[in-house]
């Protein structure tokens, strides 16, 4: 079967995020481009650890199926939209992870609290306008909200991340599911100090080639 790694890639990535704690359950969704063309996506409402290559999705940009026989993640529309508005996107990972989520409930962004919010692409992590699960107004308020950054919030809802490919993507959700406890933390027992515009853009700099 074509894209044959990629779909075993897909289901990897999608056990390891509920494996790592930053999802629970059939909630949640992944996706990749597919040298076919289109994205391959998880399918709605299945279990992960039930899921063979052949149960992913082809689908197009329009969310027309291409290859595959149930239903695409209803969240089809965000991974679609967001692959097709950054070329430099390879693979979206979205999950209901605890902090993230939690924040999400209170519509509250993160703050430079940690220097290493720069890992999302700027001084913060915003959260994006609360719209119904798997609608196209949900899409337009995650683009919204992941406008020059590769990670957002969705009020009472969870998060996006985005990668080059889906080790990235994973690997910035945790980063910024970490973020989140840690500013839920600090505003437990006071008032977090939030790093200044200056030092950020000092930082921001530094990550342009960091790890790289
Ligand atoms: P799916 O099972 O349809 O991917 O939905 C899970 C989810 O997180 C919806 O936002
Ligand atoms: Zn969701």
């Amino acid at each position: 079967m074509q894209d044959d790694g990629a779909r075993q890639a897909v289901i990897a990535t999608a056990l390891e995020m509920n494996r790592l704690g930053l999802n629970q359950g059939t909630s949640g969704n992944v996706s990749c481009r597919a040298a076919a063309g289109g994205l391959l996506i998880t399918p709605s409402g299945r279990p992960y650890e039930t899921l063979e290559p052949a149960d992913l999705l082809r689908i197009g940009f329009d969310g027309t199926v291409l290859e595959g026989k149930g239903r695409p993640s209803t969240e089809w529309r965000i991974h679609a939209d967001i692959l097709a508005a950054r070329p430099e996107a390879g693979a979206v990972v979205h999950c209901h992870a605890m902090f993230c989520t939690t924040l999400s409930c209170l519509r509250r962004p993160i703050p430079a609290v940690h220097y290493m919010i720069a890992v999302a692409g700027g001084d913060s992590i915003r959260c994006a306008d609360y719209a119904t699960f798997g609608t196209p107004e949900l899409s337009q308020a995650a683009l919204a909200a992941l406008a020059d950054r590769k990670a957002c919030l969705l009020a009472n809802h969870g998060m996006i991340a985005i990668g080059t490919e889906l080790r990235k993507a994973l690997a910035l959700a945790v980063e910024v599911e970490t973020l989140a406890a840690q500013y839920w933390r600090a505003v437990q027992v006071g008032e977090p100090v939030i790093l200044p515009a200056d030092e950020m853009t000092r930082v921001l700099e530094k990550f342009r080639d960091y790890g790289a």
